[in-house]
């Protein structure tokens, strides 16, 4: 078999090296030199390959493809990338949210679903989950809510206590807190999971009509998941079970494939819905808005550089494109600002530029210069100008026209509504969607994550917290947590293990 001459190494400035395994010396067994410039560049290089992680959802994976629309939506919205038979390349990535960098795909924990469409009207990014509703509504709670998951700063350990405090103590958070220690709470794979756009966005057609909607992609592989046992097991065996899973199945060429359905509200419903319908901590029933096929995301492309193009690559909510706008959601809102924000701070300025996150089509932006600016920026560098410059045309956005709105300035909930308590949609889930094995299930798993260091009198209140939602439910919690906290303990009998008594003593 004919072998091919490698490539000649060289260094970052092009020029070939004269070794890849040894460093300049004076003498075989002499000092090292300092002018060893390709030396100085692998150690320089290496000393500043980590960019700082994501905070959350440091931990993901990510592939390409395409969506194609199959259905037409166009009554709803002028969107070129949701127009009869367009189809528009896409980037992925799932990941989850609190653990590490290097943490195990398979801790229960909400899945990020962020989608990139490259469209013909400039980078569309729909920064979703796996689930439908979120934690919170407000985004002054956000912090708050994702450090409660995090480390605490004395041992730098995840807390349990510390979770079911911020959670109790934050009763819009009942909803998605019954849906993650639910089967769903641990997806198989990432492959075998939904994604939600979870907040409301606003859509115009192009006769100017205004909708709102949430998106829903759908698996086409079908919903399987882990159960609790089953991923504690995974994460022991494959700490990149998922990650592995995704890139295995591409390569192999089984494509997941998602369908994309939306729910429709006409514009005027918002007002009078009996559920506010920019709450992120409620689902709109189907039977109220139906879902509206859209078409089907595949991914058929691993990335090459899992670093250029996944861990730089940079998602914002307000990446928005003519026909499509953003709610009056608060949390959205704010996700507004910190996207960017984050990336600004982790990949610096011109993150737009770095190839991943950048738009297929022209970029006539007055931005100029900042740190790693590769694109070139033009004279005149202001706005108006008389030499030629790029020029608003407001005829091609929407980003004024979405709502109205004026009052006092003031800190407050939402206003309040017919169906705006935080635990009927939670309850409606626990006895209307999962059946017994299901809601056993999830009985279990709460049991488990109570068991695991929570303490008064935290305790009480998570048990009234699920009596709220469901009091059976609440009731077997509690008789379930009691049942085992009275058990001895055989293995810290066997083992004097002091760990294991003081988990037990603090609950
Ligand atoms: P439906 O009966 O029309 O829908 C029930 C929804 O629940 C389906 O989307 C189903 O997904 C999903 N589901 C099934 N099993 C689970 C599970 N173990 N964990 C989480 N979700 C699950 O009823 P409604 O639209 O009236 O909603 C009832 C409840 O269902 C809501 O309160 C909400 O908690 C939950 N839900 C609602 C969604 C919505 O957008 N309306 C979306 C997801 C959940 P699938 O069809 O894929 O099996």
């Amino acid at each position: 078999m004919a072998v091919s001459k490698p490539r000649p190494t060289t260094t970052d400035g092009g020029a070939p090296v004269g070794s890849d395994e040894h460093s300049l010396s004076v003498g075989p067994d002499g000092p090292i030199v300092l002018h060893d410039h390709y030396l100085i560049e692998q150690m320089a290089n290496f000393n500043r390959e980590r960019i700082p992680e994501r905070q959350p959802h440091a931990k993901g994976g990510g592939a390409f493809g395409h969506f194609e629309v199959t259905d037409d939506v166009s009554a709803y919205t002028r969107a070129e990338v949701f127009q009869p038979g367009t189809k528009t390349d896409t980037l992925v990535r799932f990941s989850t949210v609190a653990g590490e960098r290097g943490s195990p795909d398979t801790w229960r924990d909400p899945r990020g679903f962020s989608v990139k469409f490259y469209t013909s009207a400039g980078n569309y990014d729909l920064v979703g989950n796996n689930t439908p509703v979120f934690f919170i509504k407000d985004p002054m709670k956000f912090q708050h809510f994702i450090r409660s998951q995090k480390r605490r700063q004395d041992s730098n350990l995840r807390d349990h206590d510390m979770q079911w405090d911020f959670w109790t103590l934050s009763p819009e958070s009942a909803h998605q807190v019954t849906w993650l220690m639910g089967d769903r709470g641990i997806p198989k794979t990432w492959r075998h999971m939904n994604g939600y756009g979870s907040h409301t966005y606003g859509w115009i057609n192009e006769a100017g009509e205004k909708f709102w909607v949430k998106y829903h992609f759908i698996s086409d592989q079908g919903i399987e998941c882990f159960t609790q046992h089953e991923g504690d097991q995974m994460a022991a065996a494959d700490t990149d079970f998922h990650t592995r899973d995704l890139f295995q199945s591409i390569k192999a060429g089984e494509f997941p494939s998602w369908t994309l359905s939306v729910q429709v509200m006409p514009f005027e419903d918002a007002k009078t819905y009996r559920i506010n319908p920019f709450d992120l901590t409620k689902v709109w029933p189907h039977a109220d808005y139906p879902l509206i096929r859209v078409g089907r995301m595949t991914l058929d492309r691993n990335p090459v550089d899992y670093h250029t193009e996944i861990e730089q690559a940079a998602f914002e909510p307000n990446n928005l494109v003519p026909g499509i706008g953003l709610s009056p959601d608060k949390m959205l809102l704010a996700r507004g600002f910190s996207y960017s924000d984050a990336h600004r701070a982790r990949l610096g300025v011109n993150y737009k530029q770095i190839p991943v996150n950048a738009p297929v089509v022209e970029v006539n932006s007055y931005s100029k210069d900042g740190a790693m600016r590769i694109r070139n920026a033009t004279d005149p560098v202001y706005a108006p100008n008389s030499y030629g410059g790029p020029q608003a045309d407001p005829s091609r956005t929407d980003d004024a026209g979405f709502w109205h709105s004026d009052g006092d300035m003031v800190r407050s909930a939402y206003r309040s509504r017919e169906a705006d308590d935080d635990f009927s949609q939670p309850g409606t889930l626990v006895r209307e969607v999962l059946d017994d094995a299901a809601r056993e299930r999830l009985v279990d798993n709460i049991v488990g994550h109570l068991l695991n260091g929570v303490s008064e009198p935290v305790l009480a209140r998570a048990f009234e917290y699920w009596r709220n939602v469901d009091k059976e439910l609440g009731d077997s919690i509690e008789s379930g947590v009691r049942a085992k906290r009275d058990e001895p303990d055989p293995k810290a009998a066997e083992q004097g293990n002091p760990a294991r008594s003081s988990m037990q003593s603090k609950i």
